[in-house]
């Protein structure tokens, strides 16, 4: 990606922000709501308030014209969007024509282009950034923030978190802008990054659980049965009631060691064994078996904020908050447990999915609450329900609207490489559904209409055929 190119925007956009500071303005600030988008609003908040200035910060689900005209209504003079907003440039064109408009976003732009002068987009895909690998929201926030001021460096390791959050690392590797940020956070002494199990659960979990409700990559034999996983450690030389966190380093390598070969003898996708061991961030503001020590941890417990409409509370975790940490770790527990009968009740019933040739459309009512359908998606394919290559859609009825759907789609690298977007593609049968879609090539998500299902699933079946034709005749014209 062209870095410079990129920084510049980012400069011209923290110019932005101080001058407004300096005229003595609150800084209004809309940043999405999960583990990334709560990091890129504590990271601005942050560097506002460090300038002595006001801001006024809200954590959203997702954009619409409604929550646009409303912030239109504030009449303030700046609005700063963060981890969103690129997608809802018409409406932002439309609505907030008089005010001055940062985006810091990472998701790739959709149709509208910016025609406002005192309006500016800044993105690391539009210089030829990955957006799901090379920077996430918080990371785009974090270094508008380190423009504004140098001061801002020390917090480099919640943009880290916020990238976490967003799985940019789901292949067990940091890439593109994500590093230079590692590095900046490790000169300040603020990190450690090590190769270590990826699993969740480093620091609050035991190791039997970690095994038993691993899930990116789920280990054959052993995830979803505690019984198995308890046997398993003991046969290793293990405690089963010891913590990750507590090993010492040659019983880690022997532990990765025993997992390696489990998932070997089970013949495990490369993928999978490739991403059981990898970068693992480490916070040095916080003790060992604290979850905010460890970036996935920390990131979940965010999560776990956000779903209830908590985003909030998540701010206040970031900004060092130990009451709202404290309420906070209640709430991971009903979050994980939720994501384990996510799992079973996809066991139970992918009998009913619809497989097309090119997607599986899997319907589950109330059984799946609508923010766990992203995460159900990505099991559907861990736990190898799913043929990698297809693309997975869960739906489930809308919490919001009864009359709605909220549908989350996510696939594999190995699917991209056939030509599949999923953000494009539910961007593409979203108005013909009288619904709103998008989001990235690998990870999408679309509400629509309940009557609609069964139209959904073939128009979305013949967009991403199109795709690969598409894909196809390119590449014999080469
Ligand atoms: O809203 P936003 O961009 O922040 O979220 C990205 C989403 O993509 C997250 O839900 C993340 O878990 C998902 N993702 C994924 N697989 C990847 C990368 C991201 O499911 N390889
Ligand atoms: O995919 P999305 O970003 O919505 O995932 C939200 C959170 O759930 C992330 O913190 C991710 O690490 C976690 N997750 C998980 N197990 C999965 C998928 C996601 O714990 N299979
Ligand atoms: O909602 P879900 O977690 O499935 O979203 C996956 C990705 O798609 C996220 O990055 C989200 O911000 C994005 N998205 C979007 N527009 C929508 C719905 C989701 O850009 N209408
Ligand atoms: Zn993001």
């Amino acid at each position: 990606m062209d870095k410079n190119a990129f920084l510049e925007k980012v400069r011209e956009g923290a110019e932005l922000i101080k001058m407004h500071i300096e005229l003595g303005h609150t800084i209004r600030i809309i940043s999405h709501r999960d583990a990334d988008g709560i990091t890129a609003g504590a990271i601005l908040a942050k560097a506002i308030a460090r300038e002595g200035a006001q801001f006024h910060l809200s954590i959203v689900k997702q954009l619409s014209e409604d929550i646009i005209e409303g912030l239109a209504q504030e009449r303030q003079k700046i609005y700063v969007f963060s981890d969103l907003g690129s997608g809802s440039i018409n409406l932002i064109e439309e609505h907030l024509e008089g005010a001055t408009v940062v985006i810091a976003d990472h998701h790739p732009p959709e149709d509208g282009e910016i025609t406002n002068d005192s309006h500016i987009l800044i993105n690391p895909t539009l210089h030829g950034a990955n957006s799901v690998r090379d920077l996430s929201g918080s990371g785009v926030a974090y270094y508008v923030a380190e423009a504004m001021n140098k001061k801002n460096r020390d917090l480099s390791y919640l943009a880290l978190v916020g990238a976490v959050g967003d799985m940019q690392e789901v292949d067990g590797t940091f890439h593109g802008m994500n590093v230079d940020i590692i590095e900046e956070a490790k000169k300040m002494d603020l990190i450690d990054v090590r190769k270590e199990l990826r699993l969740f659960g480093r620091e609050t979990r035991t190791l039997a659980q970690m095994l038993a409700y691993a899930s990116n990559p789920e280990i054959p034999g052993i995830t979803g049965d505690i019984r198995n996983a308890i046997e398993f450690l003991r046969s290793k030389g293990f405690d089963p009631d010891m913590k990750y966190w507590q090993l010492r380093e040659e019983e880690k390598k022997k532990l990765h060691d025993a997992l390696v070969i489990q998932l070997i003898k089970n013949e495990a996708p490369k993928e999978d064994i490739d991403k059981l061991i990898g970068d693992v961030v480490l916070i040095k503001l916080y003790p060992e078996g604290d979850p905010r020590h460890e970036a996935r941890e920390f990131a979940t417990l965010l999560n776990a904020t956000g779903r209830l409409n908590a985003g909030a509370l998540g701010v206040a975790i970031c900004m060092g908050d130990e009451g709202a940490f404290k309420e906070a770790q209640r709430l991971v527990d009903e979050y994980k447990k939720e994501q384990i009968d996510a799992r079973k009740y996809l066991i139970q019933n992918w009998s009913s999915v619809m497989e097309k040739e090119h997607v599986y459309v899997f319907y589950a009512g109330k059984s799946i609450k609508d923010t766990m359908v992203g995460i159900a998606a990505n099991m559907a394919i861990n736990s190898q329900l799913a043929n990698p290559e297809k693309p997975v859609i869960i739906v489930a009825d809308s919490e919001e609207d009864d009359s709605l759907v909220k549908a989350s789609a996510r696939t594999t690298e190995r699917a991209l490489k056939k030509g599949y977007d999923l953000g494009e593609a539910l961007r593409e049968v979203a108005p013909i559904l009288g619904g709103e879609g998008g989001g990235h090539a690998i990870a999408a998500g679309i509400r629509f209409p309940k009557s609609r299902i069964k139209e959904f699933a073939e128009l979305i079946n013949r967009a991403l055929e199109k795709q690969i034709k598409s894909k196809n005749e390119q590449e014999a014209s080469e």
